[in-house]
């Protein structure tokens, strides 16, 4: 069925549309509706009806739809996860102000600080809005657990020393990797954000998490190899099964979904420490310089001159489209650092 729908247009779309809502299947309803793009609001509702968060999320990061108010609906009523509700006001870029404040409230209310943080952090500093029931919360809350008092003056120093506290780095390399590349010589580089550093550098250090990058760079600048050139990090995996919402066919770069093998042996990945894509001086400079030395690293180890441009310096989106949408977003400064690659 997933070959079907990749290859929709030699197909009935209304056969094979029936077939699919047929299936009740929802995640074949999902991805229907993301490649043929046909029918969305019927297609929409099938899968409000299955209760799926996971999707429904999708469906609302990657459509504005009639319904979407009835599956923000949805959520708001019966969802209680702060992690799920953050990721939506996170991804989806066209709520209305009062469906944020809705959100944010009820993050606000399920109390889990980090998320609490990281909500209000993008409300006010990244979308940049303003409302003053918030920013009284916002008051209460520093104040109680931090005992700071925040004014209109200070709040965006405090919240980026909240996010942004420098930590000491681990040593050494992290043992999330494949060692070596197979048979590869890595030919992709894949730009990634990571809203903060900590938590990035704290889950690629982790043996549980299963993540990994071979860079990241903090937002002053700073860079951390996390993993030897030499190895394989877990950073944009392709999966070699139908059933995966990785699966290799799904990316939009050729040179990843005609290699039918797990993309992480045959690509370089960094990490930006960013919420929308956008990087700092310093973090460009950073990424240039890093970049600078894969490609040196290419050259040294298999006489091989990686080509700068936008098909082999490319968005974790690019391999992963269904996942990670705003990976790395759509403020990434693509041109701006293959054009200093170039000089
Ligand atoms: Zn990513």
């Amino acid at each position: 069925m997933i070959e079907k729908i990749l290859n929709y247009q030699r197909y009935d779309i209304k056969e094979l549309e029936e077939e699919v809502i047929n299936t009740k299947d929802v995640r074949l309803l999902f991805l229907y509706l993301f490649f043929t793009k046909n029918n969305k609001e019927i297609i929409a509702k099938e899968i409000l009806q299955t209760k799926s968060y996971r999707y429904i999320h999708f469906i609302l990061r990657f459509f504005k739809l009639d319904c979407y108010k009835e599956l923000l609906n949805y959520i708001l009523n019966t969802n209680n996860d702060s992690c799920y509700l953050y990721n939506i006001l996170y991804d989806v870029d066209y709520l209305s102000n009062e469906y944020r404040l809705e959100i944010i409230n009820k993050i606000i209310y399920l109390d889990n600080e980090w998320y609490i943080f990281k909500a209000l952090y993008y409300y006010f500093v990244i979308l940049n809005l303003y409302n003053e029931d918030l920013f009284i919360k916002l008051q209460e809350l520093v104040k109680s657990k931090l005992d700071i008092n925040i004014s209109l003056d200070n709040y965006k120093d405090i919240f980026n020393n909240i996010l942004y506290k420098n930590i000491s780095d681990p040593e050494g390399f992290s043992l999330n990797c494949y060692q070596g590349h197979k048979d590869y010589i890595p030919n992709i580089i894949v730009c990634h954000i990571n809203n903060t550093y900590n938590s990035a550098i704290k889950r690629f250090y982790d043996s549980t998490s299963d993540v990994s990058s071979h860079y990241v760079i903090r937002r002053d600048g700073h860079i951390k190899q996390v993993v030897s050139l030499d190895d394989s990090s877990w950073a944009n995996g392709t999966s070699l099964k139908e059933s995966s919402d990785v699966y290799y066919k799904f990316a939009t770069s050729k040179l990843v979904s005609s290699v039918p093998d797990n993309a992480n042996y045959f690509t370089f990945s960094i990490e930006h420490e960013s919420f929308d894509g956008t990087l700092t001086d310093e973090q460009i400079e950073a990424s240039v310089k890093v970049m600078k030395e894969i490609i040196k690293y290419l050259k040294d180890k298999y006489n091989y001159d990686f080509i700068i441009d936008r098909n082999h310096i490319i968005g974790h989106n690019e391999i992963n489209p269904v996942v990670r949408k705003k990976c790395p977003g759509s403020k990434f400064p693509f041109a701006e650092i293959i054009s200093r690659l170039k000089l």
